[in-house]
Parts: structure tokens; C-alpha cells; sequence
């Protein structure tokens, strides 16, 4: 249940993984192909410049892939993250793990890649940032993107969730906060990370629970927080309670750049590795970055959105919509007000969601040009279109009041009227 397991599972299937033998360099060279190969293949960086380590990435980069890495299909992959979620299993400790094999002095040896023209540096995009509670009683993991300033700090991008509580905690009782940054892992572990289980649950239980119990930890050395045994690489380090840096700028899930904010310090107390260890990489605003964001989200939608209709096909925050301000769904109508009922539940379930778009349950939801047919077909603008003004939106939206974070919303009820003969909406069939 590592992250080599996935590789190699993956290799066999055809045209799942490209291996790259071209030197590249970390700086634009690496991000610049998987940009090309964004959506696509699988990409492992054999050789790159100043680093002995390969890079992989994609590892996440399609939907196929990450229901494949979580053992579920399109239609039960929302049950699944919905009961890891609230089943969450802790994992076995175990004395020792393959993590451990190699202790690098610093992070200069990890290739850690620069993106984009006016990043503020190279950033580690694939950290899971593993953090003890203060008061010892549990953990927390959740992805951060990590800006290395020197062979020893970071800055760490920490939006006000769970880790920021710990921060602030740990601040109050005067102590750095003590963590664990685990890069390379299996995707089973990265969807779990990301399932957004209730504060004081660590989400690598939920990653468990997703893994049918296999997943083991050990302990780190300098700081007490356990991470996978077989991790490829583990930063064990301290967010420092007193130091603010500039971190950004850097791209989001919009592909457009977020600013600079003063952000805490990560002062790293060891490195550790594996033999031969695969750095993995995430390409900012990629389709890997979205789905990552965005699948766990369609799970909490199609959960909300099925008590409020009888029956729920699917739901997709689209690939177009950044994973996440658009979203299509598909619903088996069953009375006149369904659509918009199914809307109206959308926004409830996913507050960062700004247009909403529901289609009968014989439109392709995985096909956009079907659903823009069933737009043009079953859609009146005056008559199927909620439209909410100055509602709570998302902070990464630029066309939106990012003072204030409010957005409006606007809900296309594109499922076919019922005050017409059902036979004129219907797809022509060839027999
Ligand atoms: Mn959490």
C-alpha cells in the first residue's frame, strides 16, 4: 500500500505511466512537462539535474486514476470517502518503516521543483503536513504548500482550518508546533488526507479506513508525530510560534497567482528517506491539484443533494470550473421543482460552489458538450434559473468580492420540462 506498489500496478496498464530519461532541471524544466502531460499518463522523472532522487507526478492526475488508487468507480466512490470519513481506523504502529533507511542532513538534497515564472521560489506541492495536537491528544494531517527559503526553513501557507487551530494553540502555551511533512505516499492516502473529517480526527485514520486497515506508522525521531511507515521521504520539524515570513506569490487551483501573505516558519529538525526515494510532485493548478480538491467535495454534495431529491445519478465539480466553483449534477426527476430543489441543496452542501448546473439522468456528466446540448435544449433563462445575490463564496474566485467573499450564484435547472411532451427532448437513437 505504498506509493512504489501504485507505480508499478500502473505501469501495466498502457500508456498509465511515461517515464522521462531527458535530464530536466527542478527550475521550470520538469513543470513545463507536466504541464504538457496535465490530465494524462503518469510521469516519473528518471534523471534531474542536482538531486539523486526521481520525481513522479500525476500520481493523482486523473479521475480513473484515483478510483483505481481507492478501489471504488463512478458510482460508489462517493459512498466509500463518505464512510471512511465517518468510520475513520487507526492505523498499526510499527517500530520501525523503510522511511527511516536514509537521514539526509537538510533539504538540499530533495528536488524541489519552481513552477511558474513569478513563483516566489520552489515549492514542495505533495506534503502532507502531519502535526501533534498541543495538548498530546491527537493528530492532524492536511496538504500544504511549503515555499523552501533555505537549506533548513520553509514557509507553510496555513488557511484558518485545522492545523491553524493547532498553530494558535501551540502559540498560546509558547511552543513551536511539532510536525511531520510525509511526501510520497499511495493515493488512497492523499483522498483520505483530503476527505475532511471533523476536527481532532486524524485524517491519515480516514486514509486507513480507505485502505481497508493496511496502513502502518512509526514514530519519528525529533518530534512525537507518526507518520507511514513506507512514506518516501519525512521533513520532522517545528512551525514556529513567533516567526512570519512573505510567502507567495504562488498558483492556485485557478491556475491565476494567489498574493503575498505573511505566513509561519517550518524550522526542520531532520530529513529521513528511503533508498532510491521517488519525490512526489503536484502541479500547481493542474488537473491532479483539482481533483484532489474537488472529488472529496462531490462526495459531501451527492450526500446533501440526495436528501433534498429522491434520487441522485452524479455529481462532478468540473475539471473547466477548477474542481471547484462549477458543478454538474444529474438527478432521475421524479416530480416538476426537483431541479431546483437539487440546486438550492448543492449550495448548502458546498459553500464554494458558484454555479450549479442539473441535467436529467441520460446526459453524460463526464461530457461536457452533452452538457451544454442539454443547456440548449431543456433550458429557458427566464423560467429555470435561481440566481442568488451576495452570498458567502470562495477567496480564490477573482471576479468575486474578495473583500467581503461574496459571490453570486446562479443555478441552471436544465432537466427537461414537464409541461411538454417528454418525446421532444429525447436524443435520437440510431437502431
Ligand atoms: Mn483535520
Amino acid at each position: 500500500m505504498s506509493l512504489r506498489e501504485f507505480l508499478e500496478a500502473e505501469a501495466k496498464i498502457p500508456g498509465g505511466l511515461l517515464e522521462i530519461e531527458e535530464e530536466l532541471s527542478p527550475s521550470y524544466e520538469i513543470a513545463k512537462v507536466m504541464k504538457r502531460f496535465d490530465n494524462g499518463p503518469l510521469l516519473r522523472f528518471k534523471k534531474v539535474k542536482g538531486s539523486s532522487l526521481e520525481v513522479v507526478s500525476g500520481v493523482c492526475g486523473t479521475r480513473e486514476r484515483i478510483l483505481r488508487g481507492i478501489g471504488a468507480n463512478l458510482q460508489n466512490y462517493y459512498d466509500k470517502i463518505i464512510s471512511a470519513t465517518s468510520n475513520p481506523v487507526e492505523p498499526d504502529l510499527v517500530e520501525d518503516g523503510p522511511v527511516f533507511e536514509v537521514e539526509e542532513s537538510d533539504l538540499s538534497s530533495l528536488p524541489v521543483l519552481r513552477h511558474y515564472e513569478k513563483d516566489a521560489g520552489p515549492y514542495i506541492t505533495a506534503g502532507i503536513v502531519v502535526a501533534r495536537s498541543p495538548d498530546g491528544k491527537f493528530q492532524n494531517s492536511s496538504i500544504h504548500r511549503l515555499l523552501v527559503l533555505d537549506k533548513r526553513r520553509m514557509a507553510i501557507r496555513i488557511v484558518p482550518r485545522h492545523l491553524y487551530a493547532l498553530h494558535q494553540e501551540a502559540k498560546k502555551r509558547e511552543e513551536d508546533l511539532q510536525v511531520a511533512v510525509v511526501i510520497g505516499v499511495h493515493p488512497a492516502v492523499m483522498v483520505g488526507v483530503n476527505a475532511g473529517p471533523k476536527y481532532g480526527v486524524d485524517e491519515l485514520w480516514v486514509a486507513n479506513a480507505m485502505l481497508g486497515g493496511k496502513l502502518k506508522v512509526v514514530k519519528c525521531k525529533s518530534v512525537d508525530v507518526k507518520v507511514p511507515a513506507d512514506s518516501e521521504i519525512v521533513i520532522e520539524g517545528f512551525i514556529k510560534r513567533d516567526e512570519l515570513v512573505d510567502e507567495g506569490p504562488f498558483v492556485d487551483l485557478t491556475g491565476t497567482y494567489d498574493i503575498v501573505r505573511k505566513q509561519p516558519v517550518l524550522e526542520v529538525s531532520r530529513v529521513v528517506r528511503r533508498r532510491s526515494a521517488i519525490y512526489q510532485a503536484i502541479l500547481p493548478g493542474g488537473s491532479e491539484h483539482k481533483l484532489l480538491m474537488g472529488m472529496p467535495k462531490e462526495a459531501r454534495m451527492f450526500e446533501g443533494v440526495s436528501k433534498a431529491v429522491p434520487e441522485v445519478k452524479g455529481v462532478r465539480l468540473t475539471l473547466g470550473g477548477s474542481c471547484w466553483f462549477n458543478a454538474v449534477i444529474s438527478i432521475k426527476k421524479q416530480a416538476e421543482g426537483d431541479g431546483k430543489n437539487a440546486i438550492m441543496a448543492a449550495f448548502g452542501a458546498n459553500p464554494s460552489v458558484k454555479h450549479v448546473v442539473v441535467v436529467d439522468d441520460d446526459i453524460n456528466i463526464d461530457d461536457m458538450s452533452e452538457v451544454e446540448w442539454a443547456i440548449a435544449t431543456r433550458f429557458q433563462g427566464d423560467e429555470d434559473i435561481v440566481l442568488v445575490r451576495n452570498a458567502r463564496g470562495s477567496t480564490l474566485d477573482p471576479s468575486s468580492d474578495q473583500e467581503k467573499i461574496l459571490t453570486c450564484k446562479v443555478g441552471i435547472d436544465a432537466t427537461m420540462p414537464w409541461n411538454k411532451p417528454k418525446e421532444k427532448f429525447e436524443k435520437a437513437r440510431i437502431p
